[in-house]
């Protein structure tokens, strides 16, 4: 993969051709002449003479790890079948830093979401369930660092296909499982017209006024377990719940969660990509196409 990208010129031209596939586009005016080069990384419109750079407005925007670093970590992200923590990232590239591992891996899992993705449709099972996270905030009690675990409520829908077999996935972190935050999900990852399987619960009691068919299996304690009528859902969860006590060891902090399910579902939705290549291709397109964070603002984000 290095040989590819020998030096940050190359990685340069090679994420200016995935952020201007057709040529440049003055990102203050729209003007399409090739720009004027002051230095390698530095772009010049003709028409307005607004400056930039490649990587500005991106998630690379302003960083000081060479790119270099930057595209190993997207190669290595990407070619794990299960991802990679950012302490696994960190020895991996030899990183100086557990906190450079750790923002590069978050500034990637703001990219794996893109925005205006199409709605799932066709059959698709709704569902709640419980994700348990270490909590490893230190205890007022004593010294003693303890750790407990923390659970967050997630919502999941899953497209279910014919004969069987699953599509694809959307989850969302709600506070309680009312019709507020459900049916708010609901309509943001369901396109209407599609029927949509829940259980009895009141909080989808008005899925059919808003131009969905919904069908809804009430249990009883004589009925089976859960996952024999919402086989998607159930699969889903436990491959969540494994996946964060397996990569990332449940060491994800209860309000950073949101991060972990747009990375769960990026690799999940693309699960059957014959090339792990095209992985690495969709998330640095998606990369160049999306704004940065920075390591402030994750850490700030409150529950
Ligand atoms: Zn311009």
């Amino acid at each position: 993969m290095l040989d590819w990208f020998a030096d940050e010129a190359a990685c340069l031209s090679y994420l200016e051709q995935l952020r201007w596939p057709l040529g440049f586009v003055c990102p203050r005016c729209g003007d399409t002449s090739e720009p004027y080069r002051s230095s390698r990384d530095r772009l010049m419109c003709r028409a307005c003479r607004h400056q930039c750079t490649v990587t500005a407005g991106t998630v690379f925007d302003k960083t000081r790890t060479p790119l270099r670093t930057w595209l190993a970590a997207a190669w290595y992200v990407t070619n794990q079948k299960y991802g990679v923590s950012a302490l696994g990232l960190q020895r991996v590239l030899g990183l100086g830093s557990y906190q450079t591992s750790w923002t590069m891996l978050h500034r990637f899992r703001r990219a794996m979401v893109r925005a205006g993705r199409e709605r799932l449709k066709g059959n698709v099972e709704v569902d709640e369930s419980y994700v348990g996270m270490r909590d490893s905030r230190k205890l007022l009690s004593g010294a003693k660092l303890k750790s407990h675990t923390a659970r967050s409520l997630v919502a999941i829908a899953v497209e279910v296909q014919e004969p069987k077999g699953f599509g694809r996935i959307r989850l969302r972190r709600i506070p309680v499982d009312s019709e507020r935050y459900l049916l708010s999900f609901v309509r943001d990852a369901i396109e209407p017209g599609a029927k949509v399987h829940t259980d009895g619960s009141a909080a989808y009691r008005s899925l059919s006024e808003h131009e969905y068919v919904h069908e809804r299996s009430v249990h009883s304690a004589s009925d089976g377990p859960a996952h024999v009528s919402m086989p998607g859902v159930h699969r889903v969860a436990s491959l969540l719940k494994r996946w964060l006590l397996g990569t990332h060891q449940g060491a994800v902090q209860p309000s950073q969660l949101d991060y972990y399910l747009d990375e769960f579902t990026f690799r999940f939705n693309r699960r059957t990509s014959r090339s792990r290549g095209l992985l690495f291709y969709r998330l640095l397109e998606q990369a160049v196409a999306t704004q940065p964070v920075t390591y402030q603002r994750i850490i700030d984000r409150k529950t």
